[in-house]
């Protein structure tokens, strides 16, 4: 069974029955939703996109990607792109996702998006969204929404305390101790998204000795050269297939490539049993865990 663990619910560049088409045409069961965080981005260039990859791969020049990352953010945490300014929801809509997983039980399920940065009531959210069938964990985003990840604490107490795994796109510094939160709650199971972005090796050196810290294999934020690294140094049971649709890997015709990613793992050097466990056994386990 495939399972994306990390796509977005976007249907201005992909609805939910073109979805379920380019699902069945490359094998994927079922996908797992994440409302969408922002408006449509320009399309990055490749290479700059390569170049802020390697530099923050390398611990001496990933203060440069950070400032980069600074340099495009606005005061009112919107993002600057390409000579226009592309909106982060702070409070990004669970509605939309709830509506798909409820249409489409046996196809989707849910992430929960929690900002605590600008929701003081972030646990009631939580309790409102967890009772909907088919929603199975937090989605953050610290990122973006650009806060320390030490604000957290609450969310994470409450997400251990009920077994909900937490898909984490981390930030730098201290908007991304890994470190911290994996010591703090080492019952929870964390997924950090994009192989542990912005630390790639720093963080799976940190995973090491903490078993529920694991990593997608999502977005062109990594490609097949990293993706292949992380399987080796964290091992395929700690590594979940995702993503990121509808964003980067695109067919022709611009609408996103779902063969992309799963080309990456079919050609990694594994058995069968950790193939499998990788593009879906293992967030199966996480759930039932
Ligand atoms: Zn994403």
């Amino acid at each position: 069974m495939i399972v994306d663990a990390h796509a977005h619910l976007d249907p201005r560049l992909l609805d939910l029955e073109p979805m379920l088409a380019k699902m069945d045409a490359a094998g994927v069961d079922r996908v797992a939703l994440i409302p969408t965080i922002n408006e449509p981005l320009p399309e990055t260039p490749k290479t700059l996109l390569a170049l802020t990859r390697h530099a923050m791969c390398h611990r001496p020049t990933r203060p440069l990607a950070h400032l980069v990352h600074r340099a495009l953010m606005t005061r009112g945490g919107d993002l600057r792109l390409g000579g226009q300014i592309v909106r982060i929801h702070q409070q990004p809509d669970n509605e939309p996702v709830a509506r798909a997983v409820a249409a489409h039980p046996d196809r989707f399920w849910g992430w929960i998006f929690l900002n605590p940065a600008t929701d003081p009531q972030v646990l009631d959210t939580l309790e409102r969204w967890r009772a909907v069938p088919g929603m199975i964990g937090i989605k953050l985003h610290p990122h973006w929404h650009d806060y320390r990840t030490e604000i957290l604490a609450p969310v994470l107490a409450r997400a251990q305390e009920l077994g909900l795994p937490v898909l984490i796109h981390l930030g730098f510094g201290k908007r991304g101790d890994i470190r911290a939160m994996a010591t703090d709650f080492p019952r929870l199971h964390i997924i950090c998204a994009h192989a542990g972005f912005p630390l790639y090796g720093d963080l799976w050196r940190i995973a090491t000795g903490h078993p529920r810290v694991h990593v997608d294999l999502s977005s062109p934020y990594i490609d097949e050269a990293l993706a292949r690294a992380a399987v080796r140094a964290l091992g395929a049971r700690r590594c979940i297939y995702g993503t990121d649709s509808p964003y980067g890997f695109e067919e022709p015709d611009h609408t996103y490539d779902y063969r992309h990613i799963l080309g990456w793992i079919a050609r990694m050097p594994l058995r069968e049993d950790e193939r499998d466990a990788i593009v879906g056994g293992n967030l199966r386990a996480l759930l039932e865990s």
